[in-house]
């Protein structure tokens, strides 16, 4: 078992649990749901990675859809709203 964090479009952040990466995939594939506002635009949420170095290398920018990150900082969500 695997805990995702994951986010929808409008903010939202929740846990979800899966069988592992490929459940996560195929459950996505089906439609995951946000619980607070039902919305189906939910992917997972950039988590750091957790190492034991001293100072850790900034994680790289994901690639986003324009409309489906809901990362406020995301230059590609604000040019979608
Ligand atoms: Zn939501």
């Amino acid at each position: 078992m695997i805990v995702y964090a994951l986010h929808c479009a409008c903010g939202h952040e929740f846990d979800q649990w899966f069988d592992n990466m490929a459940d996560y995939d195929a459950r996505k594939a089906e439609g995951l749901t946000c619980p607070s506002c039902g919305g189906t635009e939910v992917s997972k949420a950039i988590m750091a990675p957790r190492v034991g170095k001293a100072k850790a290398e900034p994680a790289p920018m994901h690639p986003c859809n324009p409309g489906g990150c809901a990362n406020s900082l995301c230059p590609m969500a604000q040019m979608a709203s």
